[in-house]
């Protein structure tokens, strides 16, 4: 059993002495994405020892790459999934209490350019508020041509019947997993990124008894023991799988879905803008995330998983195509300032090969013969059900005492009552007055990274200190978002941004050179040729 430490250090070396110190668990995690994370608070809420390893970074994978929704899932909806659609509502309800510094209460429109549009999804949604109960977060209404105009302002008016506006989830994905990992060390887990698990431990009966891990900073390995040893890596969880049983089928099948990243004049206004259906038959979301307007997504199949998928020129087209039929401004491969792109662990039907879009968004729980715990699927609104899910069959298979989840009202770091949206720096939600303290006392640390951009140089400072970053990466991609925001700003900051950390880290200036070299190869996947 664990217990919420009094003084946690989010310092590297104090997370490393813990893997000295500590070489028994009572749950290992592999992977610090939104799974492996809900995974981590379920156990330390409940008070297992919990040991999270990450490879890379929190969010490196998928969970950095979402469209920032927390969301019932409309198009689930429209597919009849009604018991998904519940969970996930009452999830976004929990979720909106719980990081309300992160994840806000948002509105969308849909136009409407059928004459039945109006009634059709005004219904449609009005069962969406019902599912959601008493977590609703507003009631669906139907609103006029001139609103919708008004409203949206780029929009297209020819043609234009009216507007139905409808209330779902919006946040910041890679800030809540940096502030989740915090939160679990603050219970007295031990959730360290940059950690890779390379193989697993077996007893003399072939079951699962630990892992062995690489610190991928230093090369040190470490073989630790736990009672449960959880498989939470995403599209990479067959590679676990292989190292549990080799020749195991293929258990995920990787969709990719792209966004592109535009100013905010394309949507000028506060609400988001969906179009129910494509030409592809999927949903394209228009949404406004800080300052700027994300337009997205695609579901493209694709046969391998990889760290940096890359968008291709299809997907590309598809969205702006799509966005430009709706607008009066249609936007441009030039207004482009950053693309992303992410995988979808879905999990693979054993036979067919259907479209993904079929593929149920679902999460499913797997115990091998080894007793290795792999959990897919899922969203990341839904990451707190798929934690205690995950732990409730470790306790099912007897592996721990059973002792009730804490997570549905647990505070997540940062939460506070109200939120400020005055400036950039509300994300950092309770912590921004010790930021600004920061900056009071280092008035120099105040300074921008960039003319052009809001970023301050205390964020990077912050970064290192307190949210466990090691790299420029970490800080452009996953703290302050610039990558995901405008990747020629990101590259613009990198010097300054190594300098800083390098000054945090104690590191060299050829270490400071070479993260230069090494985030410049990472931001091209995320610039329009
Ligand atoms: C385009 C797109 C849009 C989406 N939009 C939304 C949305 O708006 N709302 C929503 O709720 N959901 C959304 N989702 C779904 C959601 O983002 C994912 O379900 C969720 O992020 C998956 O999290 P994960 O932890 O399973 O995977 P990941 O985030 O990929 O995490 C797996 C982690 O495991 C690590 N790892 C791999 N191998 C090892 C190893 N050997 N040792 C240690 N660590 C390892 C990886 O580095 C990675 O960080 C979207 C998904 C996509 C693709």
């Amino acid at each position: 059993m664990s217990f919420p430490s009094a003084t946690p250090s989010f310092q590297r070396k104090d997370l490393l002495q813990q893997l000295n110190t500590q070489p028994d668990w009572d749950v290992i995690v592999i992977g610090g994405g939104a799974t492996g994370l809900g995974v981590a608070l379920d156990g330390l809420s409940r008070g297992y020892r919990t040991l999270l390893l990450e490879k890379t970074d929190f969010a490196k994978g998928t969970s950095s790459r979402a469209t920032k929704l927390v969301h019932g899932g409309v198009r689930y909806l429209a597919q009849g999934d009604l018991g998904l659609v519940r969970e996930a509502l009452h999830e976004r309800g929990l979720l909106l209490k719980n990081a309300p510094h992160l994840c806000k209460n948002q509105s969308f429109i849909i136009p409407n350019y059928e004459w039945w549009g109006g009634a059709f999804y005004t219904l449609g949604l009005k069962a969406y508020d019902l599912l959601a109960g008493n977590l609703s977060l507003g009631a669906t209404t139907h609103i006029g041509r001139a609103e919708t105009v008004r409203r949206l302002g780029n929009l297209r008016p020819a043609g234009l019947y009216g507007g139905v506006v409808y209330h779902d989830g919006q946040f910041d994905d890679a800030r809540l997993a940096i502030n989740l990992a915090q939160t679990g060390i603050e219970l007295g887990g031990c959730l360290l990124n940059h950690c890779a698990v390379r193989g697993l431990l077996k007893d003399a009966q072939g079951q699962i008894t630990g892992i062995q891990a690489t610190d991928q900073e230093t090369g040190q390995t470490y073989e630790l023991r736990s009672r449960a040893v959880v498989n939470a890596t995403g599209i990479f969880v067959d590679e676990i799988l292989q190292l549990d049983a080799p020749g195991s089928p293929r258990l995920v099948r990787p969709s990719q879905g792209v966004h592109l990243v535009v100013d905010k004049s394309f949507l000028p206004g506060d609400d988001a803008l969906m179009i129910p259906k494509t030409d592809d038959g999927r949903v394209l979301f228009a949404v406004p995330w800080h300052g700027r307007v994300i337009l997205g997504t695609t579901d493209t199949p694709v046969p391998e998983s990889s760290e940096e998928p890359q968008a291709l020129d299809e997907e590309i087209d598809f969205i702006l195509r799509t966005a430009g039929r709706y607008l009066t401004r249609p936007p441009q491969r030039g207004d482009v300032r950053s693309m992303f792109a992410g995988l979808r662990p879905l999990a693979a039907p054993q036979t067919g090969n259907g479209p993904t879009k079929e593929l149920s968004r679902s999460h499913k729980i797997l115990v091998s013969p080894a007793g290795l715990v792999t959990i897919t699927g899922g969203k990341w609104t839904t990451y707190r059900r798929m934690g205690e899910d995950t732990v409730n069959k470790i306790i099912a298979l007897g592996k721990l005492p059973p002792v009730p989840s804490q997570t549905a009202r647990l505070r997540i770091h940062g939460a506070q009552p109200t939120t400020d949206y005055g400036s950039h720096l509300y994300v950092y939600g309770s912590d921004q007055a010790a930021l600004q303290q920061l900056i009071a006392a280092e008035p120099a640390l105040g300074g921008k990274l960039d003319p052009q951009l809001e970023f301050r140089r205390a964020e990077v400072v912050w970064a290192a200190r307190h949210e466990m970053a090691r790299t420029v990466e970490d800080v452009l991609a996953r703290r302050v978002r610039v990558l995901f925001l405008d990747a020629v700003a990101a590259i613009r900051m990198a010097p300054a941004v190594a300098a800083l950390l390098a000054a945090e880290l104690g590191r060299d200036v050829s270490w400071q050179q070479q993260q230069v070299v090494d985030f410049e190869r990472v931001a091209r996947h995320y610039r329009l040729p």
